[in-house]
C-alpha cells in the first residue's frame, strides 16, 4: 500500500512537472519575455517527446554551429516529403526568426503547438494540414540576446538582433544566398514542396490602430489562378475572420511619401531576394505577417497566433484549390521581371490615431506625434502596378565553364537542372552589352550593386569548351532561373555585383600609341560620324577619355568588356 501511495503520488508530481514544463516561457514571464535558444530548443524537444504526432529535426548548421530547429506535426507521422505529399494533406511552412528582433512567430507558434497536445478543436486543423516549423531560422542573430535591439518596439524585455552572425540579413539573401542559413533553407525548401507559407515579423514605421498587417504577392508576379485565389478567396475569408477578432487586420503598407501620413498608402511586389517574394516564383502563396510593434508582446503574439490559427482553418476547407498551385508553374515565353506602381488609387478607411506634426529645434525637420486617440483617416491607396520589364524567356541559357562551378552551386541550391557539354562546340548565343554601368558607391548585404546601365543585345558565335552548362527554361522553376542569370531582375546575380569584374578595362593604349593611331582612324566617315556623336554627348571628356575611346574602337578592344559572359539561345520552333 505504501508502495502504492508513493507511485501514485510520484506519478501526480511527474504529470505536474510534464504540465509545468508545457507551459512556454512567454506565458511564465506573464507574457513578456520571450526564451533564449537553448530554452527554445528543450521546449521544443519537449514537444516531441511528449506527443506522439510531433516531430523535433533541424535542416542544417548556422555559420557558429548552431543547429536550425524544425518541428513538425503530422497526425500520421507523415514526417518525410514523400510520406507528407502522399498524405494528400496540405504543407504549411512557417518560419519565425528570421530576424530575431521580432519572435513574435516563435513564442505565437510555441503555444499553438502546445495547444495541439491539449485542445482537440485545434488538433482537427491536423486533419488536413501538416505543419513545418521553423522556430528561429537566424539561430546565431537570435543569440546577439539585448534590452537595447529594437528601438521602437514595445517588448519583449529581451530580443535578438536583426542579421546573422556575418552581419547578412537573411530576408534579403533568398536569391544570392550567401548565408548558410538560406542556403539550408533553399534545400529544405525544395525538397519539401510546401504549398503555403508563412514568415512572422514585427513592423516598423508609423502608429495605427491594427495589431496585424500582412502581405501577399497578388500584384502580378505569380500566376492568375494563384492571384485570383488569393485576392478572392483566402484573403476575403480571412479578412472576415479576423475583422470580427480582437486583432483586425490592415495590408502592409508604407506612406507613399516617406513620413507624410496625407500622401497616401502604397504597397509594393516583393522581390525575390525575399521570403515571400521567392515562394512567388514557384506559385507557393506566401503570407507575411507583420505585427505592429508599439503594441504590447502579449497583443501582439496572441494575434500572430489568431491569423495562423485562422489562416489554418481556411487552408483546411481550401485544400482542393490551394495543392493545384505550388511547384506548378505555366511556362510563358515571356517574364515580368520588375514592376512600377501606378497613379491609380481607391480611398479606403485606414484606423489610424490622431497625430501632431512637430518642427524640431535640434534638426530643423518634422516628426509625428502619435496620440491613442483613435481616428479613421481617409486615404488613398495605391495598389496597382504595371510590369516595367519583361524578359524574353530563351529556350536555354549557356553557360562558359569558367563560371560552371559558380552557377552549379546556385542551380543545386535552387533546384535548377542542367547538363554539362561533353565536347568543346561553337554555339551562336545572344549576349547583353551594357554601357554607362553605375555602381553603388556603398556596400548593401555585402555586395556593390549594379544600380543603373544601358543594355543591348549582340549576337555572337562562341567556342564553348567541354564542361559548360546547357541550361533548359522548360523545368518547373525556371522563373527562379531567369531571376537569378537575367541582369535585369531586381535581385540577380549581377544586380548583386557578382559580375562586376566584366566592366573592368585590363588593358590600355599609351598616348603615343593612341594619338597617331586615332588621327588615321578618323579618316573613316563612319568613325568620324561616331566621334563627333561622342564629343556632342561627352563635352568634357578628358584628353585620356578622348584617347581610351579610340582604344576601344580599334582592333586592340577587348571584346569581353562590358559583355555579360552567360549566353542566352533561342531555337526555332
Ligand atoms: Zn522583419
Amino acid at each position: 500500500m505504501k508502495q502504492f501511495v508513493f507511485l501514485a503520488t510520484w506519478f501526480l508530481l511527474c504529470t505536474k512537472i510534464i504540465a509545468q514544463n508545457l507551459v512556454t516561457y512567454f506565458e511564465q514571464s506573464q507574457y513578456k519575455r520571450t526564451p533564449r535558444y537553448d530554452s527554445t530548443i528543450w521546449f521544443c524537444k519537449q514537444l516531441a517527446q511528449k506527443c506522439h504526432f510531433i516531430h523535433y529535426t533541424t535542416i542544417g548548421k548556422s555559420h557558429e554551429g548552431r543547429d536550425i530547429p524544425l518541428l513538425i506535426a503530422a497526425t500520421r507521422k507523415e514526417f518525410t516529403p514523400l510520406k507528407a505529399h502522399k498524405s494528400g494533406k496540405n504543407i504549411v511552412l512557417i518560419q519565425a526568426c528570421i530576424h530575431p528582433g521580432e519572435p513574435d512567430g516563435k513564442d505565437a507558434i510555441l503555444l499553438f503547438f502546445r495547444d495541439l497536445l491539449t485542445k482537440p478543436h485545434l488538433k482537427e486543423l491536423l486533419n488536413n494540414n501538416i505543419i513545418l516549423f521553423i522556430p528561429i531560422l537566424n539561430v546565431d542573430g537570435h543569440e546577439r540576446f539585448s534590452p537595447f535591439n529594437r528601438i521602437n518596439q514595445n517588448g519583449p524585455i529581451e530580443m535578438g538582433w536583426r542579421t546573422n552572425a556575418r552581419n547578412l540579413n537573411l530576408n534579403r539573401d533568398y536569391i544570392k544566398a550567401q548565408s548558410l542559413e538560406i542556403q539550408h533553407w533553399l534545400k529544405f525548401f525544395h525538397l519539401w514542396k510546401p504549398h503555403f507559407f508563412i514568415d512572422c515579423h514585427t513592423t516598423d514605421g508609423a502608429d495605427y490602430q491594427y495589431p496585424i498587417t500582412y502581405a501577399l504577392e497578388v500584384y502580378g508576379n505569380m500566376d492568375k489562378e494563384v492571384t485570383y485565389w488569393q485576392k478572392n478567396i483566402f484573403l476575403q475569408e480571412l479578412h472576415k475572420r479576423m475583422d470580427t477578432s480582437a486583432y483586425p487586420i490592415f495590408r502592409y503598407v508604407s506612406f507613399r511619401n516617406w513620413y507624410d501620413f496625407e500622401s497616401g498608402l502604397s504597397t509594393w511586389v516583393t522581390p525575390p531576394s525575399l521570403s515571400q517574394g521567392y515562394t512567388a516564383l514557384v506559385n507557393c502563396p506566401g503570407l507575411l505577417i507583420e505585427s505592429h510593434m508599439l503594441k504590447d508582446y502579449k497583443t501582439r503574439v496572441l494575434g500572430t497566433y489568431e491569423i495562423i490559427k485562422q489562416s489554418l482553418q481556411i487552408l483546411s476547407n481550401e485544400k482542393e484549390a490551394l495543392q493545384k498551385f505550388a511547384f506548378n508553374v505555366t511556362h510563358s515565353d515571356s517574364l515580368h521581371v520588375a514592376f512600377s506602381l501606378t497613379n491609380d488609387s481607391t480611398m479606403v478607411d485606414f484606423k489610424g490615431f490622431e497625430y501632431a506634426i512637430r518642427y524640431s529645434n535640434l534638426t530643423k525637420g518634422k516628426w509625428f506625434e502619435y496620440s491613442n486617440i483613435p481616428k479613421v483617416h481617409k486615404l488613398p491607396l495605391f495598389e496597382t502596378f504595371i510590369p516595367t520589364k519583361t524578359i524574353n524567356v530563351p529556350q536555354f541559357y549557356i553557360v562558359p565553364k569558367a563560371w560552371a562551378s559558380f552557377f552549379k552551386h546556385y542551380f543545386d541550391l535552387h533546384d535548377i537542372k542542367y547538363i554539362e557539354t561533353d565536347e568543346e562546340q561553337e554555339i551562336t548565343a545572344k549576349f547583353y552589352s551594357f554601357s554607362n554601368v553605375k555602381l553603388a558607391s556603398t556596400s548593401y548585404e555585402n555586395c556593390q550593386r549594379v544600380l543603373n546601365f544601358q543594355v543591348q543585345t549582340i549576337s555572337r558565335k562562341v567556342k564553348f569548351q567541354k564542361g559548360s552548362l546547357l541550361v533548359s527554361t522548360n523545368q518547373p522553376n525556371y522563373r527562379i532561373l531567369v531571376h537569378l542569370i537575367e541582369p535585369e531582375a531586381p535581385a540577380s546575380l549581377f544586380t548583386f555585383g557578382f559580375f562586376n569584374c566584366i566592366f573592368e578595362q585590363k588593358e590600355y593604349g599609351e598616348t603615343y600609341v593612341l594619338e597617331p593611331l586615332a588621327q588615321k582612324m578618323l579618316e573613316d566617315e563612319t568613325i568620324k560620324k561616331q566621334f563627333e556623336d561622342y564629343i556632342h554627348k561627352n563635352p568634357n571628356a578628358t584628353s585620356y577619355e578622348i584617347l581610351n575611346w579610340f582604344y576601344n574602337k580599334s582592333k586592340y578592344a577587348d571584346e569581353w568588356l562590358n559583355v555579360y559572359p552567360i549566353g542566352k539561345i533561342f531555337t526555332e520552333k
